[in-house]
């Protein structure tokens, strides 16, 4: 009989799932180390005490183009808990908005054309400015990417001469949104990539999918899976140390003991993997050697019960303000609330100290800007509010970023590189996308496909014909 090889996972978000749906599908036995009692990391929700409802830590959107969460989601047998949404509404201001639609026949990059020009936010000439910018972007592609990286994406919008309008009012809601980081501030490549692969490339690319159920609800099976392959998940349980030889990783000893492994993944943020390292670790893998040199951007999410509906679409961007998206929530009658609003607000720097009133009253003025209903209104119909402010959100994409996110694995006979049975996963690792589900869905793919020998990374929606035919002119 043979016997299981195992891998230790540290850290069960999107990443440690991932790598353990994955490592369990190669016929490893896998032990999952999470020390909260939920799944999900970041992306994953909580039982609000004070409203009695189960609340998502902030609002998260998945994309069309997100082929490996959406794999993940399929693989654990959740993808028909995500609603999908073809428009993104941008306000004008005052209840007036704008949609910016997928066409139903049109062919990428053509998809968004007719809604985008029907747009009223922008004059004919600030038009004219951003179609000018997405053939550039278009036209560039992947390769053409590769130049900008380590420079700013305001860089780029700066020599495709965007008026600051337009950075303020179409771009910068986009790359907030995506990046965490205004457009001066984020690393080029990955705005562009958003851009190119989240809109252009393939028509449904930029469909967006917010889950119907609480986050947290979405990983139900994963201890079924693990536990099918003779593991287990074992949830308020912290890691300690990753065991070193001086070789090769040996297991990773807990709060409440040591647990053997053939090898290990670390599917923990920098900031915790350094401290689960040992000197004589972090000199041997060179991987380990910049995890203190990433940097975190907040972001901030208010939920807020209203009696009646406040928000007639499912999305609002609220361009040029402080809070940059809505979302809407069905509510009911047993909740006692009709329908709730989550407000995120992205790069929130600025809101940090912030009472949670203070922060309830400034959502509050945007959503009266945008909706065209008075702040006492909207005060009115106000059931309760919610705050939550993540500071550590996600990596900073700030220009350079890339150079310093480590491989998944050891590179094979460089020793001096890394240690072979150590890999590495979560979103800021080296995979070429910015802090994201999908780059974490991918980092683990990643990591236990080097692991394990098994399936790895899926590829990116095949961009159309048309496409592909602007590019090569
Ligand atoms: C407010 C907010 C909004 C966001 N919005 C979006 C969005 O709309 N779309 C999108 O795609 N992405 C969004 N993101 C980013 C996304 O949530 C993250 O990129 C992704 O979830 C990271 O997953 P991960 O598994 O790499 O890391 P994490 O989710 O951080 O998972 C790491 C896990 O390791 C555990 N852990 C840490 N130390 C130890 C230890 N010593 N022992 C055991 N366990 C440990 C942690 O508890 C955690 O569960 C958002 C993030 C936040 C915070």
């Amino acid at each position: 009989m043979s016997v299981r090889r195992t891998v230790v996972i540290v850290g069960g978000g999107v990443a440690g799932i991932a790598a353990l749906v994955r490592a369990v599908e190669a016929g490893w036995r896998v032990e999952l180390i999470e020390t909260r009692t939920k799944l999900g990391g970041r992306a994953t929700s909580f039982d609000d005490v004070r409203s009695g409802v189960e609340l998502d830590n902030c609002q998260h959107v998945v994309m069309g183009c997100c082929t490996n969460i959406l794999d993940l989601y399929d693989r654990i047998g959740v993808l028909g808990e995500i609603d999908w949404h073809e428009t993104l509404w941008f306000s004008r201001g005052n209840g007036a908005t704008d949609a910016l639609s997928i066409a139903p026949i049109l062919p990428a990059p053509m998809h968004y054309a007719p809604s985008f020009v029907r747009m009223r936010l922008f004059s004919w000439s600030e038009k004219v400015a951003i179609a000018r910018a997405f053939l550039t972007i278009l036209r560039m592609g992947p390769r053409g990417r590769l130049g900008w990286t380590g420079k700013s994406f305001g860089e780029f919008l700066a020599s495709a001469r965007q008026p600051p309008r337009v950075v303020e009012l179409f771009w910068d809601p986009v790359v907030l949104s995506a990046c965490n980081l205004p457009s001066r501030a984020c690393e080029a490549a990955h705005a562009l990539k958003v851009f190119d692969e989240g809109m252009l490339a393939h028509r449904f690319a930029g469909a967006v999918g917010v889950a119907r159920v609480p986050l947290g609800r979405l990983y139900g099976r994963v201890g079924e899976i693990a536990a099918s392959s003779g593991g287990a998940l074992r949830l308020r349980t912290s890691a300690k140390a990753i065991a070193f030889d001086g070789a090769r990783v040996t297991g990773v000893v807990c709060d409440d003991g040591f647990v053997e492994a053939h090898a290990v993944i670390a599917a923990v943020p920098p900031d915790r993997l350094a401290k689960l390292c040992s000197s004589t670790l972090r000199t041997q893998d060179k991987r380990l050697a910049n995890l203190e040199r990433f940097a975190f951007s907040p972001i901030l999410g208010v939920h807020l019960a209203f009696r009646r509906r406040v928000l007639a679409q499912p999305n609002l961007a609220l361009p040029g303000r402080a809070t940059h998206w809505l979302f809407a929530h069905e509510g009911s009658a047993d909740v006692g609330f009709e329908q709730r609003v989550e407000a995120v607000v992205s790069a929130a720097d600025a809101w940090i100290g912030l009472s949670e009133e203070e922060t309830t009253r400034r959502v509050l003025v945007d959503m009266s800007w945008g909706l065209g209903v008075s702040v006492e209104e909207l005060t009115q119909d106000l059931v309760w509010s919610r705050p939550v402010l993540e500071k550590r959100a996600t990596f900073a994409s700030v220009p350079g970023i890339d150079a310093i996110r480590p491989r998944s694995s050891a590179e094979a006979g460089d020793l001096r590189g890394g240690v072979a049975n150590l890999f590495l996963a979560g979103e800021w690792t080296d995979i070429g996308w910015p802090s994201t589900m999908e780059g974490a869905a991918r980092s683990g793919y990643a990591a236990a496909a080097a692991c394990t020998g098994g399936a790895g990374v899926l590829a990116d929606l095949p961009p159309a014909g048309l496409v592909r035919a602007v590019r090569a002119i």
